[in-house]
């Protein structure tokens, strides 16, 4: 199960009710920021969080709102015992940005930072894989993508039918490779099947350009902070409104119907929501 809790969901200004913008995703044993802007620690505390389960930061760019959280987490970290490499991704200029923060502040740092500007798939487990593509804004922003890769099954019925027995043979059948059992071929390919992948989006403060839509092609959950009309054009199956302007702090409705009205299936998050897919 994937869990995303959004920790903050306001614009470039924090309101009373929202914070600036983070989204904390967890997928088994990772725990990634989407950005990190200001008040982000004090949101992880309230989601019951712990920020040293955190194992990457994927910062989609360099304006504060998106990223004034991230000394502090740093600071917190080294106070509190981190013992892991933490990974830090952004896009082109975030080195520089990250050694000028650290010539900022004064901190003792007592864990590794990898740091690393990306596009492209820039990793990958067994499990799922990250992708960055470059969007436009006026500065250099990163839109990206969390899939969680579907699992190669057994089709129960076709085995049932088959008469394999579990064990080494059915391994072999699930690796993909054909197996010869009681003198008789059997093809994998005829037993097995591949789950659908599972896409989560992320898009911030970015103007229309031709990459979006075939970058967030497909997704479960387009996580976005206007509608674009890119809900329907890139066949998502789910659109979530973030990132919200202080005008509509006291009608959020009125953007969510709008929004509606384009794409139906969409939802506008408030500050430690939670969804689960
Ligand atoms: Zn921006």
């Amino acid at each position: 199960m994937i869990k995303l809790v959004f920790l903050g969901t306001s614009d470039a200004t924090p309101s009373i009710r929202r914070n600036h913008t983070s989204i904390f995703l967890n997928y088994n044993e990772e725990n990634m920021l989407i950005d990190c802007g200001e008040g982000t620690q004090r949101q992880i505390r309230k989601a019951g969080l712990n920020p040293c389960k955190i194992t990457r930061i994927l910062i989609t760019h360099w304006h504060g709102d998106h990223v004034l959280g991230i000394p502090g987490i740093l600071q917190t970290l080294s106070l509190t015992g981190y013992n892991k490499t933490l990974f830090i991704y952004g896009p082109k200029g975030t080195n520089e940005f990250m050694k000028n923060l650290f010539k900022t502040f004064v901190f003792t740092k007592n864990y590794p930072i990898e740091i690393k500007e990306v596009e492209g798939k820039f990793f990958e487990t067994n499990d799922f894989y990250l992708e960055a593509e470059l969007m436009s804004h006026n500065i250099s922003c990163n839109a990206y993508v969390f899939v969680k890769k579907g699992k190669i099954k057994i089709d129960k019925k076709k085995l049932k039918k088959s008469g394999l027995p579990h064990g080494p043979v059915l391994k072999k059948i699930k690796e993909g490779e054909d197996v010869i059992y009681n003198k008789k071929k059997y093809s994998a390919k005829n037993l097995i099947f591949k789950e659908n992948d599972e896409k989560i989006s992320f898009i911030f403060d970015t103007s229309m350009n031709k990459k979006i839509v075939s970058f967030v092609k497909n997704s479960d959950l387009l996580i976005c902070e206007s509608t674009f009309a890119l809900d329907i054009k890139s066949k998502s199956k789910k659109l979530i409104l973030t990132h919200l302007s202080q005008r509509y702090e006291k009608n959020p409705g009125k953007i969510l119907d709008e929004a509606q009205k384009i794409f139906k299936k969409s939802f506008l998050v408030n500050d430690l929501d939670v969804i689960e897919i």
